[in-house]
């Protein structure tokens, strides 16, 4: 079944549920009002359902591979990386100085969930560039921009993230990649790199790496390390890409998944690199990255979530088993309960993705703490919750489609296989919850009460409509709000790192509960107030279980030794 993008979807979230108008009427954003928004969106998902949707079965049957040290990448990518090129997708929200539409994050995260859905493997290699584009944008110095910036957004080049290494993986810290100065401005990188996502391909003139090193006065731990954008290929004095640089792809990742995306260990030996940033400051430079990316990460997972939905959706109301009200298996009471919740939990997956957008641009647009702070709040629940929803979804998808889910050739397993690492890359989703019990919650929770505030306000207005959905949105909320109070007064750390990651589920339940809510007021008795009601009726519940969870603090987990526990 063919994919089709949620053009409409979107139209309706940007301009009824996350409040887009704030962000068009800002004097930066202007220019991208609704209409402009929905053109965008309708030419975006017209290149995503006919170019890249056709790619993607290719990507898994016909993985990237390695011949003599050149990259092959996967059948008919070379021209789907065109297609996204020449439609501007790159450069998106890149500064129109350099030749980007200099767009809103919250259009850009709704053609990378399209682009998504569509090739997940494909729109990989240009979440790297935009990442790498930001990064470049904050941290680099006048020259590399102008040399840099037009190619990545027009996508003559690409970009890429190397910061994992055998031994430094969640903790980036422990990485021992080595930069050392030339003494001409320049520095010799070493090291090795693994997993690093689209480390090379076949369709662009230069491949530029945004690695992370360590200068010889570098401390030990994230202090010392330093950012250096190293290109495959050296500039010449025109700044097209000249001689090799002395990197190489060493060998490609076999995986589970995400097969056209080619999963490479980098070598540098003395590779020659420029600083971005200040000396030592490369995690702040790579945040800047990585925030980026976490946010485009939560738009794959969301992505991915809809085309598994389409597609168990379609296999459902054409697959004939049992007696049921249509014949097919999707007037099967449990049946409707996968589907329903598929489709329920990608709305609320979406809006909370669409609402950190939002947040971020409010941010840069008007430079407001609070907004930066609502930003950064919702990052990391975007992130996990999106990719969590991606994998439920797609997994249930297999369910739907019974044996025949578990047969590649429907290719309802590939949605499931593709988007399973969403939820560890980009800072795994264990890590993502504790970055919001901790570093998120540094303000006393602040960002968090103010969010929740908005959302009882919102709920306590809307009793008069409709009584029977704000009731429980509200009360959840209070339940949600004393478990953040009981979070933020734990000093012991662990205690509140237990409970994480059922914290940060409850939280995002409650939030798809509040855009629910939203969205059934402007569709009264219509198709949205019914997927609220089932949406706030049958998952918003599971909050409370998940809050119990979330307080239970950390003794019980390690009053079970290792021993007792490997027994
Ligand atoms: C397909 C693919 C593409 C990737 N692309 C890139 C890329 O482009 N660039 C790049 O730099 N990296 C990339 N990565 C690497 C990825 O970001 C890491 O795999 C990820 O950060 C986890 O690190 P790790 O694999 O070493 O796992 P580990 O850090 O060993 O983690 C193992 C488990 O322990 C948990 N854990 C670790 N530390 C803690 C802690 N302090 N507290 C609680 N739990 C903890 C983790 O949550 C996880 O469950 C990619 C990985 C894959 C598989």
């Amino acid at each position: 079944m063919p994919y089709r993008s949620p053009v409409t979807d979107y139209t309706f979230l940007l301009s009824h549920v996350v409040g887009y108008d704030r962000v068009s009427g800002t004097e930066k954003y202007a220019e991208a009002g609704a209409d402009m928004v929905s053109a965008i969106l309708t030419e975006a998902g017209r290149m995503c359902d006919e170019v890249m949707a056709p790619l993607q079965r290719g990507g898994d049957l016909n993985p990237a591979r390695l011949e003599n040290g050149a990259l092959r990448s996967s059948p008919g990518f070379a021209e789907g990386w065109k297609a996204i090129a020449e439609g501007g997708w790159i450069g998106m929200s890149g500064s129109p100085e350099h030749g980007g539409m200099g767009l809103p994050m919250a259009v850009t995260t709704a053609v990378n969930d399209m682009m998504s859905g569509a090739c997940l493997s494909l729109q990989l290699a240009p979440l790297m560039s935009q990442g790498q584009i930001e990064a470049l944008e904050h941290h680099a110095s006048d020259a590399i921009k102008e040399l840099y910036l037009p190619k990545l957004i027009s996508g003559e080049w690409s970009g890429t993230m190397n910061l994992t290494e055998p031994q430094a993986g969640s903790d980036v810290g422990a990485l021992s990649s080595k930069a050392e100065p030339n003494g001409d401005g320049t520095y010799a990188v070493t090291g090795q790199k693994i997993f690093i996502s689209w480390g090379d391909n076949d369709f662009c003139d230069n491949v530029c790496h945004l690695v992370l090193a360590r200068l010889p006065d570098g401390v030990p731990g994230t202090k010392g390390i330093s950012l250096f954008l190293v290109p495959r290929n050296l500039p010449d004095e025109n700044g097209n890409a000249g001689v090799a640089n002395s990197l190489k792809v060493v060998s490609l990742e076999h995986k589970m998944g995400l097969h056209g995306s080619p999963t490479c260990v980098m070598q540098y030996d003395g590779a020659t690199g420029w600083l971005v940033g200040e000396e030592h400051g490369g995690m702040a430079a790579m945040f800047t990255m990585m925030n980026n990316a976490r946010l485009g990460v939560g738009g794959q997972g969301v992505g991915v979530a809809e085309a598994a939905w389409q597609h168990a959706m379609a296999y459902a109301m054409e697959r004939k088993q049992g007696k049921s009200a249509s014949g097919t298996i999707a007037d099967h009471a449990d049946v409707r309960r996968m589907l329903t919740s598929m489709k329920a939990d990608v709305f609320a997956a979406r809006a909370i993705l669409a609402a950190c957008a939002v947040a971020i641009d409010m941010g840069n647009a008007t430079g407001s703490a609070e907004w930066k702070a609502r930003a950064a709040f919702l990052t990391p629940i975007a992130k996990a919750f999106g990719t969590d929803t991606g994998i439920a979804v797609s997994e249930a998808g297999v369910q739907v489609h019974g044996g025949m889910g578990f047969i590649e050739e429907t290719g309802a397993a590939q949605f499931y296989r593709d988007v399973r690492v969403t939820a560890i890359y980009e800072g795994t989703n264990g890590i993502q919850a504790m970055d919001l019990v901790a570093r998120k919650m540094m303000d006393g929770g602040e960002a968090a009460a103010k969010l929740l505030d908005e959302i009882e306000d919102h709920a306590e207005r809307a009793r008069g409509r409709l009584p029977e959905l704000a009731g429980p949105v509200w009360e959840a909320t209070e339940t949600l709000r004393e478990a953040t109070e009981w979070m933020v007064a734990q000093g012991e750390m662990n205690d509140r790192f237990a409970g994480a990651v059922p914290f940060l589920r409850a939280f995002a339940r409650v939030l798809g509960g509040h855009f629910h809510l939203i969205a059934a007021l402007s569709d009264p008795g219509g198709a949205r107030e019914k997927l609220a009601r089932f949406y706030i009726n049958a998952l918003l519940p599971e909050h409370a279980g998940l809050l119990e969870q979330a307080r239970n603090g950390a003794a019980d987990l390690y009053a079970v030794s290792l021993e007792e526990l490997s027994a």
